[in-house]
């Protein structure tokens, strides 16, 4: 199965592929966690998208084809969740290609949305645990000991790209360059949209049956 997650940032994408990566059994594949592992690593394509990340920009294609393409050779017999990829239409269609040589495709796109004012309050509350990169946020899941993670006691750390013009910028980016996806995925008869409002549960219910829902009849069909 092969899923993508997407939406503005702060809509929660993150905190959802967590839980239905866990909940399915599948690998989750975060482009921006890979990104940023390359920045802390120093290594030469992390020093080639630090600046991307740092303004709140799309990081080039080539350099993601690069990154995802590995990835899904590597991972082909896995079940994926696509966290934050793809984040336009080249990448959606170069994905797709990618896909197509391995005898794949996409089952299901969906995109999580939110109020803007609301996105904005929950990305600068955000935090996030450095070591096992849990996700928190001081309004709607703060950790049990403030500013420290639930399970590996680490401080907690906030991203330097939450920040309130970086978030506005990677907002404006969104609707230019990610939302025009939508018409792509409804073509291939993929695209589903979810609100992102209510608890992590609530969200998780109503994703994963519409999930539940394709897999059985997938079953059904085979
Ligand atoms: P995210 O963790 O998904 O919010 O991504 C953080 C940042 O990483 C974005 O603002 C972009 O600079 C970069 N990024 C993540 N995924 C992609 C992608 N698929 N294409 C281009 N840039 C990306």
């Amino acid at each position: 199965m092969r899923i993508i997650l997407f939406g503005p940032p702060g809509v929660g994408k993150g905190t959802q592929a967590q839980l239905l990566a866990s909940k399915y059994n599948m690998l989750r594949l975060s482009s921006g966690d890979l990104l940023r592992e390359e920045v802390s690593l120093n290594s030469q394509v992390g020093r080639k998208v630090e600046q991307y990340l740092r303004k709140g920009h799309l990081v080039p294609d080539d350099i993601i084809f690069e990154i995802v393409d590995n990835m899904l050779i590597e991972n082909q017999d896995n079940d994926i969740l696509f966290d934050g990829f793809p984040r336009n239409l080249a990448q959606a269609r170069n994905l797709e290609k990618s896909l197509a040589q391995l005898d794949q495709t996409v089952d299901i796109a969906f995109e999580m949305y939110l109020d803007e004012n609301e996105i904005i309050k929950r990305l600068m509350n955000r935090r996030y645990c450095p070591k096992c990169g849990r996700i928190y946020n001081y309004v709607t899941n703060p950790p049990t000991n403030d500013g420290v993670c639930d399970f590996d006691k680490q401080k907690l750390t906030k991203r330097d790209d939450d920040t309130e013009e970086v978030i506005k910028q990677r907002l404006k980016i969104y609707e230019t360059e990610t939302r025009p996806m939508i018409s792509y995925y409804e073509t291939l008869n993929v695209y589903r949209e979810v609100h992102a409002q209510g608890t992590q549960e609530e969200v998780l219910t109503t994703i994963s049956e519409i999930v539940d829902d394709y897999l059985t009849s997938k079953s059904r069909s085979n």
